[in-house]
């Protein structure tokens, strides 16, 4: 372990000790480099996405290249599992059910099913009768369906993390805790890493600092924000909900962290009435904002989930006075299929989530797919591409809606991508070349809505 404010010079740094850090630290020292991880909080903290016990280890996504990338792993996992000496990957099954044809955030069943089928990972399909005799549930709503995929199985967070420090350890792995990175600088010969209580230096930088990479990255050339892309997209729904500008729109935005301050802070000063609700003291007092307290009866032409899942079930959906409901909150419905029900009933449109909250995606995409344009795009740009695009599909699936015999609501039409139709080229292949860009070296336009550090 490294202590107080010693500066240390290896081969390799690695920024950032959740699952993903100690596993290339691992992987370095046991190429036989000196390897150096820094870590801001203790061994094991829990305020990383490391935090917790288990994670779901599972073969089935709609996307057939997650399902390949799971398959592959499989191997390392073994491996890692020999050298540790305990078991990490626990094989219990994977089962999963529910409406098909509902895209969520995890998948769609019937797109999962169609990968596995291309990919001969074996199944069983399951009707609701047959998931209540086998599984023992009662009462499943009509019309559930799903599979059970012997291969899934549960991750041990805690064995896996115990496991990598061991053997990174054994390799040479050195760990500082309490000690967060402020900066890195590459130059021609290496990397000077600054952190809060030494100046370290390496040949190379391995960035795995989790949700807090962008922070550190941004000083390398990377400035769009992922919650600030998404903001963006958020905001192209509503103008395409809205068939136009969002000036004189009543909305209330529910949830001020840091996609939804974002985005109120948009729509305030783009001459909407913003509401803004969040539970945490003062998090919503938003120049340009109405705090509000009762928010459920608040009566405003659009409904802005930017909180928690689950939000919105039957009761809440026939209190809401609204419009429409359009948030960047993942899997805002609880019951999904009730809800949506009365919200349709109730003339009130809901957006799906997916379209709705893809900006981060998209920002993603382009930059993996076309990094060179995306080094040297101005932020400003990048985000209203981001806002275009939402703003584009969305009133597609609107246009849609409309010609549609009987559509209780615009999420009934969204169907998966059909494989290998992943959108992420298409995103990049529509990044205009022409979009003004920022000299290389010249700071990035979107100083003022960096958040400041935790
Ligand atoms: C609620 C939840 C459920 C999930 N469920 C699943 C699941 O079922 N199946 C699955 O496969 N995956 C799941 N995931 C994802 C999986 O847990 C993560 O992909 C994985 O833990 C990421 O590990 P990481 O090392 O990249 O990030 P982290 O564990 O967050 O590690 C990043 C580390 O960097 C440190 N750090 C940050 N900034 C600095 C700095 N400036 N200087 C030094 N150190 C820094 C942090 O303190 C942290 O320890 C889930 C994630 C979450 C949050």
């Amino acid at each position: 372990m490294v202590t107080s404010s010693e500066s240390v010079d290896v081969q390799v740094i690695v920024t950032g000790g959740g699952a993903i850090g100690l596993a290339s630290a691992w992987e370095v020292a046991r190429r036989g480099r000196s390897v150096l991880v820094l870590e801001r909080f203790s061994r094991g903290h829990d305020r990383g996405s490391s935090a917790g016990l288990e994670r779901q280890w599972r073969v089935q996504y709609s996307e057939e290249r997650w399902s390949r990338l799971a398959l592959e792993t499989l191997p390392r996992w073994r491996e890692l599992e020999a050298a540790g000496g305990r078991r990490l990957v626990h094989h219990t099954g994977s089962l999963w059910f529910g409406r098909p044809g509902v895209a969520t955030s995890e998948g769609e069943l019937r797109a999962a099913a169609a990968v596995m089928d291309r990919l001969d990972v074996p199944y069983d399909w399951l009707t609701a009768a047959e998931i209540e005799k086998r599984f023992g549930f009662v009462r499943l709503p009509a019309g559930h369906e799903g599979f059970y995929q012997a291969d899934g199985g549960v991750i041990d967070v805690r064995g896996t993390l115990a496991t990598l420090a061991g053997l990174g350890a054994a390799a040479g792995v050195r760990v500082g805790e309490h000690e967060r990175v402020l900066a890195v600088e590459p130059d021609g010969t290496g990397v000077t890493v600054h952190t809060e209580r030494a100046v370290h230096r390496a040949e190379t930088v391995v960035v795995n600092a989790g949700a807090c990479g962008a922070e550190l990255l941004r000083d390398l050339g990377c400035p769009v924000e992922p919650h600030v892309s998404t903001a963006f997209g958020v905001l192209g729904a509503l103008e395409a909900w809205s068939g136009g500008p969002v000036a004189g729109l009543r909305v209330l935005v529910h949830g001020a962290g840091k996609v939804g301050a974002v985005l109120a802070a948009e729509l305030a000063a783009a001459g909407a009435t913003v509401l803004v609700h969040d539970s945490a003291p003062g998090a919503a007092e938003i120049p340009g904002c109405l705090p509000v307290r009762d928010w459920a009866a608040a009566e405003v032409d659009v409904f802005m989930p930017c909180s928690a899942s689950d939000l919105i079930g039957p009761a809440l959906a026939r209190r809401l006075s609204c419009g429409a409901v359009i948030g960047s909150a993942n899997a805002v419905l609880a019951d999904e299929a009730a809800t949506l029900r009365v919200l349709a009933d109730r003339g009130i449109v809901h957006l799906p989530t997916p379209l709705v909250n893809a900006g981060a995606v998209i920002v993603d995409s382009i930059e993996y797919y076309a990094p060179a344009a995306f080094r040297t795009a101005d932020p400003e740009h990048v985000y209203a591409f981001v806002t275009s695009t939402v703003r584009e599909s969305v009133a597609r699936l609107l246009a849609e809606a409309d010609t549609a015999e009987a559509p209780a609501t615009p999420t009934a039409l969204l169907r998966p991508p059909p494989e290998p139709g992943y959108c992420g080229p298409r995103f990049a292949r529509s990044f205009p070349a022409e979009l003004p860009h920022r000299p290389p070296g010249e700071p990035a336009s979107d100083a003022a809505r960096t958040p400041p550090s935790p």
